[in-house]
């Protein structure tokens, strides 16, 4: 099956962009995912072709307009979820991803200026997802950051099978950390625990690194970890949440 990625944006030529190489291009070109854009502009129905207006409450920048960006997205039959990029959104996690993978594809609608009319999202059943705290100055970086985590799962893309399993995030851990030859650089040697071929006490090793270094960079993620752990009091807590 295919996975049907299509693109509402004012940048078109934007996409495959960098997705068009390595991984995810070589999966493009095997057919494990087509990408498709619709170009907004091209719904705009006065003859300055304008797709923005001037915000509703005074303030400075330009909002996209909902008649126009509704346009694009009604002419659009894919029956996937319709995302629109937004810094407003439910940050973007391994766990959406894993959902978007497994279904057939997914409908991307890239802001631009201020971004969009709020009412846009209420009419059409839209999803806001976030890709971080911080803002870019359009949807198209965000919707190929939502791709490549997409299609990197999707059958037959990666290599191993494996690999995408213990990666960070998949167990609500941060992962273990790596090491390569050479087995000593730059006067820094590679813990020897790596290098003792026990593959119980190795596994052992990186669970712990897991478990510290998660509880250590991210307390966020490790109390979320630990409040999972069946009938901790603050298991029961997040389930209501
Ligand atoms: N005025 C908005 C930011 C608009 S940035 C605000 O302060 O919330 C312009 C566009 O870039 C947005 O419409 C959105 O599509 C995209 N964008 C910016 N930051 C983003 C983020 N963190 N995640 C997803 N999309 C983002």
């Amino acid at each position: 099956m295919t996975f049907a990625a299509t693109v509402l944006t004012l940048y078109p030529e934007m996409f495959p962009g960098p997705l068009g190489a390595s991984i995810a291009g070589r999966a493009l070109r095997e057919g494990r995912w087509a990408c498709r854009t619709v170009q907004i502009r091209d719904f705009a129905t006065d003859k300055h072709r304008s797709v923005d207006d001037t915000p509703a409450g005074g303030g400075a920048g330009m909002v996209l307009r909902p008649d126009v960006v509704a346009a694009a997205l009604d002419s659009v039959a894919e029956p996937h979820p319709v995302i629109a990029l937004t810094p407003r959104g439910r940050p973007l996690d391994q766990e959406r991803v894993r959902e978007l993978a497994a279904g057939g594809g997914v409908t991307l609608l890239c802001g631009r200026f201020e971004g969009f009319d709020q009412r846009l999202f209420e009419a059409r059943a839209v999803e806001e997802v976030s890709i971080g705290d911080y803002i870019l100055s359009g949807g198209e970086m965000g919707a190929l950051v939502l791709l490549d985590a997409c299609i990197r799962l999707l059958p037959g893309v990666m290599g191993a099978p494996s690999s995408g399993v213990e990666e960070s995030f998949e167990s609500g851990l941060l992962e273990y950390p790596h090491y390569t030859r050479p087995v000593t650089w730059e006067g820094r040697t590679i813990p020897e625990v790596l290098r003792s071929g026990d593959h119980a006490r190795i596994a052992a090793w990186r669970h712990a690194q897991a478990e510290t270094d998660t509880r250590l960079r991210r307390p966020d993620l490790w109390e979320r970890h630990v409040g999972a752990r069946v009938g901790s009091p603050s298991g029961a807590r997040r389930e209501k949440d």
